[in-house]
């Protein structure tokens, strides 16, 4: 594994966050802990409510594995992308250079800002601070902002999606004037130079930060301008309401070749739109009202599963829909966009099953898709992942690069745009419950599970809650709610659709059995110390896919059959390297398996989560399972052969194979053949 000796500062970093944690609460992560924090901003009329509501960011904060893993986020590119790679470096266009000046600035900044607040690291808050500060001050007498090479209005929607994090954890006043100013020019302007092609297709972004600003400001222009972006921009719920892309999209299908690319075809089926598309409905609904438009992101992620679902919990996107086929890879841009998409539908939506699909996504796809240390990443991601080399199968329009682990493989907008997963995700664990209309009913909701802090104002007075757990890893989950003095309200617990038989005690004392695929809604006088203890049943399941193969979970896990690695430095990079990684044992298997009695055919064992949380040698949970192989299934051009019809028969000798966490596994078989019984 490359990158192994940059542990000392990390594992000093490991043992004050270990510190911190053990006493809880007493020294919390929160430096001021009796003054209420900011309450939460709700929507403003004449918007449709959320059901939930985002708590201010810097209001949870990761504690645990969690803040391990964003630590090591920070140590490896993340910290350091713009030492190494010119594209976000000095001369960048977003800081007055002559140098790129399009998406990455942007996108490198939409991660970094909530890394270096969660994290309350000087040096990368004073990275991100650069950038900032020359999009602060220099605004156009007109309004616009950014680079004046381009007036691409794309770029400067991922711009507002930066400024507006960076208001919350700063309350920097500059903030909201700059983006008034830029949304009334825009609002002028949109009918001389309307949305095109990558604006086009992601306005429901910027949607996001005009509704960001209406519930601040109340001016009611923007809800005109958020109108008008609807009007201009791609029609994501026609699509999916009547929904045709059921194939592996092919270059000749979007007519690549003629110049297609930026045509409508081709971004109508382009992974990181269709990810970031998902949102889409919930947002349009607190402006349209419409019960359609709010169940629409539940919708988009029904036909997409149906047609190009993968066992990561992805659709395949390579890059373009790209059909159910596991040897099929899944865009990083994608992994990230489609989980900032979870994160913000849950909570207008109130859809728990939203939160299911963010952790699957968090714990399986978008760690799988990094080295360890987080310094190399691929473009595209296979559930069936045999070689990652130069290879053109199975890509439909491609690089050879394209699942390397490295710099900037195939393109580089991964290499910008894949830090905001892990601390978006961090700062969305926890959410606001209550009405628009007045603070009587807020309470809390847990969105979904990781260990933390959160620290939250209801109706004026401080509540902090502490999570202590080892999921994904582990089943058992402890909060301890500290509210500064006895408060009423209500605690909504997201019990995964999975967890049939999950339990929920306080202080010791059981509670009716919540409902699998819902919210536990727990309302009570809460007191300082009260102990919630939950329990998730962790259970090997089966879940079925590309031609009726399985994959075993557990949990929030999807498991793999972990492939021998042989990692081969293919170039240095800078600070990084490009690798190729090579199989050096067999790995194609069919599996023994009787779906309805699991618990005889897999067995599990456990133990201690190490320093790196999804690290291959300390995989904490193995399950082993029966299998033979399957001598006629191959791979050509480093890639597998698409996977042989359930079930199967095979001659060969039985064999106990170990599988892993999905994310510890870089080679890999997920989706499995099963043997005929
Ligand atoms: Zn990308």
């Amino acid at each position: 594994m490359p990158h192994s000796s940059r542990t000392t500062r990390r594992r000093f970093l490991q043992q004050s966050v270990v510190a911190a944690l053990g006493s809880l609460p007493a020294r919390s992560l929160f430096a001021a802990e009796n003054r209420a924090p900011a309450p939460a901003v709700k929507d403003r009329v004449p918007l449709h409510p959320s059901r939930f509501f985002a708590l201010p960011l810097g209001s949870v904060r990761p504690a645990g594995w969690l803040r391990r893993q964003l630590e090591i986020q920070a140590s490896g590119l993340s910290g350091h992308l713009d030492e190494t790679w010119a594209d976000v470096g000095p001369n960048s266009g977003w800081l007055g250079g002559t140098g790129e000046s399009w998406e990455r600035g942007p996108y490198f900044l939409d991660g970094l800002i909530p890394l270096a607040y969660l994290l309350d690291d000087a040096h990368l808050k004073a990275k991100a601070q650069k950038y900032i500060d020359w999009i602060l001050t220099h605004q156009a007498p007109n309004g616009m902002i950014g680079p004046t090479s381009s007036d691409d209005w794309w770029p400067r929607i991922v711009a507002l999606k930066a400024l507006t994090q960076y208001q919350e954890f700063t309350g920097d006043p500059r903030v909201i004037p700059l983006i008034d100013r830029y949304f009334r020019y825009q609002l002028a302007e949109l009918p001389k130079r309307p949305l095109r092609d990558w604006g086009k297709f992601r306005w429901q972004d910027e949607a996001l930060s005009v509704i960001w600003l209406y519930n601040r400001t109340g001016s009611s222009y923007l809800l005109d301008l958020a109108r008008l972006l609807h009007q201009q921009g791609y029609d994501w719920m026609d699509q999916y309401a009547n929904f045709q892309f059921k194939q592996k999209i092919t270059a000749e299908f979007i007519k690549l070749n003629e110049g297609g690319g930026l045509k409508d075809l081709a971004l109508s089926t382009h992974g990181v739109n269709n990810g970031q598309a998902i949102k889409t409905g919930a947002i349009w609904s607190l402006v349209s009202g419409s019960d359609t438009d709010r169940k629409a992101t539940a919708q988009m992620i029904a036909e997409l599963d149906r047609y190009h679902g993968l066992p990561n919990g992805m659709f395949s996107c390579d890059e373009h829909l790209s059909g159910r086929d596991p040897s099929q890879g899944s865009e990083l841009c994608t992994v990230v966009e489609y989980m900032f998409s979870l994160e913000r539908a849950l909570a207008i939506t109130g859809d728990p099953t939203l939160g299911d699909r963010l952790e699957r996504l968090a714990y399986n796809a978008l760690p799988g898709t990094l080295t360890d240390d987080m310094w190399a990443h691929q473009y595209n991601q296979e559930p069936n992942q045999v070689e990652c080399s130069l290879h053109h199968k199975p890509w439909v329009s491609d690089g050879p690069e394209s699942n390397l682990f490295g710099l900037e493989p195939n393109f580089g907008c991964c290499t910008a745009n894949f830090h905001q997963g892990w601390p978006k995700f961090a700062g969305s664990l926890f959410l606001l419950s209550g009405d628009s209309s007045s603070d009587q009913h807020d309470g809390l909701v847990a969105a979904a599970y990781a260990p933390c802090e959160v620290r939250a104002n209801i109706r004026g007075n401080a509540v902090h809650i502490a999570e202590e757990t080892d999921y994904p890893f582990r089943g058992s989950v402890k909060l301890t709610v500290n509210p500064s003095a006895p408060l009423a309200f209500p605690l909504h617990l997201r019990i995964p659709a999975w967890a049939n038989r999950a339990t929920i005690a306080i202080n010791g004392k059981a509670e009716p059995q919540p409902q699998a695929g819902s919210f536990a809604r727990i309302e009570r006088t809460w007191n300082p110390g009260d102990r919630v203890e939950i329990t998730f049943p962790m259970q090997p399941r089966a879940s079925r896919w590309f031609n009726d193969s399985v994959a075993i979970e557990r949990g929030p896990l999807v498991f793999s059959y972990g492939i021998g690695e042989s990692w081969v430095k293919l170039r240095d990079r800078g600070m990084t390297a490009d690798w190729q990684v090579y199989p050096t044992s067999a790995w194609n298997y069919a599996v023994k398996l009787d779906p309805d009695n699991l618990a005889a055919d897999i067995k599990v064992s456990k133990s201690e989560p190490g320093d790196t949380p999804f690290a291959r040698k300390t995989a904490p949970v193995q399950l082993s399972v029966k299998a033979r192989k399957l001598p006629t299934w191959r791979a050509e051009d480093g890639a597998a052969d698409a996977l042989p019809q359930s079930p199967i028969a095979s001659t060969e000798a039985e064999e106990e194979i170990t599988l892993i966490p999905y994310a510890s596994a870089k080679l890999r078989i997920t989706a499995f053949p099963v043997l005929k019984s």
